[in-house]
């Protein structure tokens, strides 16, 4: 795997660990960009890459790329699709966050700040951190 030199100290370990984890090949690339933007954004493409454009409240930069490790173990449907985020996909996020993260900060990032989840998408998340005992007070 080939990380930018941009990527924090932590960030390698953790993807080492999290593919080990769930026996998943690592991705070619981890591509680290620090912007000048406040929010951290992230993709994965699933031909190898994961992406992070690291904004300047750091706190963000873990549920970040937990939740794009999350797309890279969940990979593409049976049918060549991105899987997306369904039920199985955010239970997988609050999983690596209570491991390697810290749920309450990943709730803050998925739930609370996010604002392009689709109402759909928003509900199943709130759903599975709620199960976990965090309550959106949106
Ligand atoms: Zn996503």
């Amino acid at each position: 795997m080939r990380v930018t030199t941009t990527a924090p100290d932590w960030a390698r370990p953790l993807v080492e660990q999290v593919c080990a984890d769930y026996k998943r090949a690592l991705p070619e690339k981890l591509q680290w960009y620090n912007t000048k933007e406040k929010h951290t954004s992230g993709h994965t493409r699933y031909s190898g890459k994961i992406h992070v454009s690291a904004g300047t409240d750091s706190w963000e930069h873990l549920p970040v790329l937990l939740h794009e490790l999350a797309h890279w173990i969940i990979g593409r449907t049976p049918k060549g699709r991105r899987a997306g985020h369904n039920l199985a996909f955010w239970q997988l996020v609050a999983q690596l966050n209570a491991k390697h993260g810290d749920l309450g900060l990943a709730f803050k990032r998925e739930v609370s700040l996010a604002t392009e989840w689709r109402p759909g998408t928003r509900k199943t998340a709130v759903a599975v951190f709620a199960e976990r005992g965090y309550r959106d007070e949106n």
